[in-house]
């Protein structure tokens, strides 16, 4: 397995030499701020307690709080935690709204865990935690395995400790415990926002046949939506394979097939397939919707889609960005794709501070107003520098950082 942190950083120095970006706004970005590792107790339904170990990765804050999500999976470590913490930095400035980043992990698998463990696990890294966040030092969000219940309990037990009612130092809550309309599906509808702004620039059609690697929070919303547009999903998965019809997969019939069975298997009305199988299919767009890594060295000449929307965080490795761009295949970079989840929970923490309820219809329309500006101006730099999409990203992102940086108030 690929060291993403290692990834995120030839991302960085390859985007570097793309553009004029000074060495002192790399060397910056190449270091977070501050990182923070803690040991969890927590009492199992056994009786016996256990320790976890979590991370919380404070990025920069050059540009405003520390935002960005709490994952929970077994292979949660720190490098992901500071490659994801740095691609927040970059998203956030590349979304243009005025957060820093930051990330957090804990390595659990938090299928093995019963609800009871699993609120006692969120609440005491909360306990860990809580003298480093704040509505304007930290914000958490969810992430892989993370759900507006898990932010829930971290809400409440932010308010025990600290009195803090505002519920602004987390966002991704629940409609009803202060959370945001539209957050829900605001990373898989962004990810629509994004690809329908680029979709005729980069020669696509304008129905499209997509394959999506993941059908959690974003991967599942991202089909549903493409689908009801008239896009015709090819295929999708989950972590144990997935299933694949070339005349397009009924998305809502799969997903009640998966929740009532737990799995795809056996679902009747499509193929089965592998997910290293899922991401070598010949379609229009392959959207990768799980974890890192998954185009490498190793599969990239056999990919064949004539384009990736990134909704995962790295899944493209820099070797194998180089043979796609190369072979004339578009990536639409995570830092861009998936960036409406960190613009809704902008917006979220924005209506908690000022006691404000925004319609599902203001939300979307001002997140669709973000992502159609920021998509057009990372593809126009793309063509004026003659360089790849995610090049593209990392440099509007890397020389607004910069502006950051020279500001007064830095001193
Ligand atoms: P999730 O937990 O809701 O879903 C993850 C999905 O990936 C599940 O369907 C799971 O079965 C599948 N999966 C896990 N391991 C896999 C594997 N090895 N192969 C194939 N599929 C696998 O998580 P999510 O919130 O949908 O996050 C998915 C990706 O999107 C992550 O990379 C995350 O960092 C990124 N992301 C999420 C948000 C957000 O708002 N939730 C925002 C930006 C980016």
């Amino acid at each position: 397995m690929q060291n993403p942190f290692e990834n995120a950083l030839e991302q960085l120095r390859r985007a570097a030499r793309a553009g004029e970006v000074p060495a002192n706004v790399i060397e910056r970005m190449s270091v977070p701020e501050r990182e923070i590792t803690v040991s969890v107790p927590v009492v199992m339904d056994t009786g016996e307690t256990r320790l976890f170990e979590g991370y919380r990765v404070q990025h920069s804050s050059l540009r405003g709080p520390h935002k960005g999500g709490i994952r929970f999976h077994p292979k949660a470590d720190i490098n992901e935690v500071r490659a994801l913490a740095l691609w927040m930095t970059l998203k956030t400035s590349v979304a243009d709204i005025p957060m820093g980043g930051g990330k957090g992990g804990i390595t659990v698998d938090p299928k093995a865990l019963s609800s009871g463990e699993l609120e006692r696990l969120s609440r005491g890294f909360v306990r860990m935690l809580y003298r480093d966040l704040g509505p304007k030092v930290d914000v958490p969000a969810p992430d892989v395995n993370t759900t507006p219940e898990i932010m829930s309990w971290m809400v409440s037990e932010y308010e025990k400790l600290t009195g803090d009612t505002t519920r602004a130092t987390f966002t991704g809550k629940p409609v009803d415990g202060g959370g945001s309309l539209g957050r829900g599906s605001a990373t898989g509808l962004g990810g629509f926002y994004v690809f329908n702004a680029l979709r005729a620039r980069l020669g696509l059609p304008e129905k499209c046949t997509v394959a999506v690697q993941g059908m959690g929070n974003v991967g599942g919303t991202a089909a549903r939506i493409l689908s009801e547009a008239g896009h015709t999903v090819v295929a999708i998965s989950d972590s144990r394979g997935g299933v694949y019809k070339a005349e397009g997969i009924d998305v809502s019939a799969v997903e009640d097939y998966k929740h009532t069975h737990g799995s795809l298997a056996g679902y009747p009305d499509a193929v089965a397939i592998t997910n290293a199988e899922l991401l070598l299919l010949p379609c229009d767009v392959l959207i990768p919707a799980a974890l890192e890594n998954q185009i490498t060295d190793a599969n990239v000449n056999d990919v064949q889609a004539k384009a990736i929307l990134e909704l995962a965080n790295g899944p493209t490795t820099p070797e194998a960005d180089d043979r796609l761009f190369a072979r004339g295949i578009h990536v639409i970079p995570d830092i861009l794709a998936n960036a409406g989840g960190v613009i809704v929970s902008y917006f979220e923490w924005k209506q908690n501070l000022t006691n404000e309820t925004w319609t599902e219809e203001d939300v979307n329309a001002r997140l669709k107003d973000i992502l159609d500006t920021q998509s057009v101006l990372v593809h126009d730099e793309a063509l004026t520098r003659a360089t790849d999409l995610r090049r593209a990203a990392f440099l509007i992102a890397l020389l607004r950082l910069k502006a950051a940086m020279e500001a007064p108030a830095e001193g």
